[in-house]
């Protein structure tokens, strides 16, 4: 299978698809997200500065989230991959490019999730996560609701609501992925990687339009 890049505007459900794709093909689903959280969450210096970027909306700075790509190389170079969250920005895309040559990766695409800002909106504000093993939830979406309230059906630690999954914070969000993220469409257009995917009501139609792809390519 091919390496994935995921780009896509706040709560399309890259996190979902990737790891239905991670179950089904084995990827590593390596989520700058969330190794971000899992920094704030240990009360780090570093991750208090981190949460002040999330919380309101904008961007980690292109140094600290590097060096926490660079820190999980390894997870690149034993398994197909799933990137989901880098690059978000140019500086990032180039970075990125650089060390996909040191490592001799050039079997990958870059797949962009499509979708309009008020369903992005929708995702975001009913979206819950296990606080145990970060599986995603949906509050208003029946065939992502879990079994009993507030507790995840595999682990069955607490579910909890991102504290950047507002309306207020959402909708920096959006702004920053179309100021800073969208661009790097292009330049994975101009390397010939970058493939378009609608995303559709249901994951699982979404997941077959990405298989499709992936078998295709
Ligand atoms: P979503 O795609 O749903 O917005 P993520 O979990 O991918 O959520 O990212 C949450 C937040 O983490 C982002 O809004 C941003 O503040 C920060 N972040 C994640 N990846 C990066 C990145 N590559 N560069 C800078 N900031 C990042």
């Amino acid at each position: 299978m091919k390496n994935i890049i995921f780009i896509a505007p706040p709560a399309t459900g890259k996190g979902t698809l990737s790891a239905m794709l991670k179950d089904k093909y084995n990827y590593i689903h390596l989520s700058t997200g969330d190794l971000l959280r899992s920094e704030v969450e240990s009360g780090s210096d570093l991750g208090q500065t981190i949460n002040e970027k999330i919380s309101v909306g904008e961007l980690v700075s292109d140094e600290i989230i590097t060096e926490l790509l660079i820190k999980n190389l390894e997870k690149l170079t034993n398994q197909n991959f799933i990137l989901d969250g880098y690059p978000r920005t140019t500086s990032q895309a180039q970075t990125l490019n650089k060390i996909f040559n040191d490592l001799n990766i050039s079997d990958y695409i870059a797949i962009y999730l499509k979708i309009d800002k008020e369903e992005a909106k929708r995702r975001a504000l009913g979206r819950i996560t296990c606080s145990g093993c970060n599986k995603i939830y949906h509050l208003y979406t029946e065939s992502m609701k879990p079994n009993q309230d507030n507790i995840c059906d595999i682990c069955g630690k607490e579910l909890v609501q991102r504290s950047d999954d507002n309306e207020e914070t959402f909708n920096k969000r959006f702004d920053t992925y179309l100021e800073k993220t969208a661009p790097i469409l292009e330049y994975y257009q101009s390397l010939s990687k970058l493939v378009e995917v609608e995303v559709c009501n249901e994951k699982e139609q979404t997941l077959a339009k990405i298989e499709e792809i992936l078998i295709e390519e």
